[in-house]
């Protein structure tokens, strides 16, 4: 429940050259009320201007420090790109590419050991959603990031994202989203009350510059992480602007 709001944007395999220059020319003047980091493809974080107002991350870190791994981004080549931020556990990385649970929380060690913050998502599919299994998932994968280092959770930034309301254009009710971001404050209270009171619990999942404000204003809501949204610099403006309130 911290007071200046994030907002991530996560442009996924999406955006260019061109898309950063629209992009950091909209971003000139953020309001200072508002944190917000971008994480592009991790290729255009160096063409971003080095004079900003925003933070960048990657949206993917290998688990590894150097070697042979083949397509892989280490902790370094990230920092020496010009990130601080690096998104782990994106649910499309836990469907298409596999990651479980012990992959995430190596990465997440990995990030932290180097200074790097991550952003660690989290959320329930559709049938998980339908089954009401929601708080057993998430209870399940910050239970895996407490028992692989405790003081992880007090490094990250959380983002509850259900699987469901990704790109689907139906973003969960602000007051589904209160409900679970007071159950993963709750969760992470029982660990450690130091990092359940600091800790920003940002909402993924369809945000737009619709919805965004009736999202921002529930107790437990520390901000958005914004996928498609995010790819259109004049909204993304927009849902930046409506956090600094
Ligand atoms: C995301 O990819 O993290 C996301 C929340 O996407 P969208 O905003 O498009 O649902």
């Amino acid at each position: 429940m911290t007071a200046k709001k994030l907002i991530a944007a996560n442009w996924k395999m999406n955006g260019s050259k061109a898309l950063v220059d629209t992009m950091a020319q909209q971003l000139t003047n953020l309001p200072s009320g508002v944190d917000v980091l971008l994480c592009p493809p991790a290729t255009l974080l160096q063409y971003f201007p080095a004079n900003r107002q925003y933070a960048l991350g990657a949206q993917n870190i290998s688990e590894h420090d150097a070697g042979a791994y083949t397509g892989e981004l280490s902790s370094n080549l990230i920092i020496e790109a010009g990130a601080n931020f690096v998104l782990i556990g994106h649910s499309e990385r836990r469907q298409y590419f596999a990651e479980t649970d012990t992959l995430v929380c190596a990465k997440m060690q990995q990030a932290v050991k180097a200074g790097l913050t991550p952003v660690l998502c989290i959320g329930e599919t559709l049938a998980e959603h339908q089954q009401q299994k929601t708080q057993q998932v998430i209870a399940k994968q910050l239970a895996a990031v407490y028992a692989a280092q405790p003081e992880l959770l007090l490094k990250s930034v959380i983002a509850y994202e259900p699987v469901w309301a990704i790109g689907t254009g139906e973003s969960a009710t602000p007051e589904q989203a209160q409900a679970i971001h007071a159950f993963i404050r709750q969760q992470i209270s029982d660990y450690n009350s130091v990092a359940a009171a600091t800790v920003k619990i940002l909402y993924g999942g369809s945000v737009n510059a619709a919805n965004c404000r009736a999202l921002f204003a529930k107790a437990d809501i520390d901000g958005a992480l914004v996928g498609g949204a995010s790819l259109k610099p004049a909204e993304f403006m927009q849902i930046c602007q409506s956090a600094k309130d």
